[in-house]
């Protein structure tokens, strides 16, 4: 069955927040104190969220991607992993994860089913990553990508949010590893979820990321998977890895848009940038099957054209991307 919106766009691909807990503290992600714990209950169960993907599989889903907060902090993770996993109809199952807790867990991820990790790096240096993360440990993530690949995970995406005056000064040390370690690197520009009237300072198109690179290396376009969604994908003749291109921001990719979200709490969202949510809780509290899919099917065709954040004048009410799972 395909699911499609009221555009001709294909909606194929849920991205699912199993919490919005995290072991780090990204500032463009996260407010440094004040994260105010979820009510017991307030989170779906397991029971629940699975729930969820096998009705979005039944309308059309083929691709789901786990996230969070940090989806490798919620206890039972790999159980709920090897669920969705077999879900009859379900072709793509993928995680993003910060990578702090993978060298221990990849293994199991790997005999859960999940098929490709993505794993959030946004400096190779020690202390610009701790400073971004407020105290992460890169080694910790760099033993994770390492053991991944090890238990049979092709070389996990990284992907990688550029702010000027931060990392903007890595961009071709991450464009290196697409040649020597064969990772594939989606750079991301900062979007103003943590509302700071500063932020555009952090800005950086993608576009002026793309004249980065191409000032160095030779660049070729690669052809998108069913999957992928509003990125630009390229490519340094020869490397293992591609560089894929996020323009959140400045660019006009929604017409490509593939996706819808659903967080932890069970809110629904057609649109990242868009206020609306649909609570899904009335439907699973109890289960009725058939109204979930009436109202998933609905948040699909009411899906936006298309976010305003470069509009003058747009306010949005401020979340958590660690909320809404990136
Ligand atoms: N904790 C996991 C991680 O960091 O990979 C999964 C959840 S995180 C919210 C998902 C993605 O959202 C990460 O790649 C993160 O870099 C991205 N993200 C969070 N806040 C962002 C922001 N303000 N602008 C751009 N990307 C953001
Ligand atoms: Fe946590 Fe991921 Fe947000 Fe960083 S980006 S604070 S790791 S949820
Ligand atoms: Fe899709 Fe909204 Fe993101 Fe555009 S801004 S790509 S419509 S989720």
């Amino acid at each position: 069955m395909e699911l499609n919106d009221s555009y001709g766009r294909n909606i194929n691909y849920l991205r699912l927040s199993v919490t919005d807990r995290c072991n780090m503290r990204c500032f463009y992600c996260m407010p440094k104190e004040g994260i105010v714990k979820k009510e017991h209950g307030a989170v779906l169960s397991y029971e629940e969220l699975l729930l969820v993907a096998t009705t979005a599989v039944e309308l059309g889903i083929e691709k789901i991607r786990i996230t969070g907060g940090e989806p490798l902090v919620r206890t039972g993770i790999v159980d709920f992993l090897e669920r969705i996993a077999k879900i009859p109809g379900l072709r793509h199952l993928a995680l993003t994860t910060n990578g702090l807790q993978l060298a221990e867990m990849a293994d199991d991820l790997y005999q859960a089913g999940v098929q490709r990790l993505n794993v959030s790096l946004d400096s190779l240096n020690p202390q610009v990553f701790s400073d971004i993360t407020r105290g992460g440990d890169l080694s910790r993530v760099q033993a994770g990508l390492d053991a991944a690949e090890k238990v049979g995970f092709p070389p996990p995406k990284i992907n990688c949010v550029i702010m000027r005056g931060v990392n903007d000064n890595e961009i071709l040390d991450f464009v290196e590893m697409t040649l020597t370690k064969g990772n594939s690197i989606r750079f991301i520009e900062y979007m103003p979820a943590v509302k700071e009237d500063n932020w555009h300072q952090y800005s950086i198109s993608g576009e002026e990321i793309l004249q980065k690179i191409a000032g160095k290396y030779s660049l070729e376009q690669v052809d998108k998977g069913p999957f992928s969604g509003p990125s630009r994908d390229f490519r340094i003749p020869g490397a293992r890895g591609s560089i894929g291109i996020i323009t959140a921001v400045s660019g006009h990719f929604c017409s490509e848009c593939n996706r819808i979200r659903v967080t932890s709490t069970g809110q629904a969202k057609g649109c990242l940038f868009s206020d609306e949510k649909t609570d899904l809780v009335p439907y699973l509290r109890p289960p009725d099957r058939e109204r979930l899919a009436e109202v998933l099917r609905s948040i699909v065709s009411t899906k936006p054209e298309r976010h305003s954040i470069t509009t003058e004048g747009y306010a949005h009410q401020n979340f958590t991307m660690s909320h809404i799972g990136g």
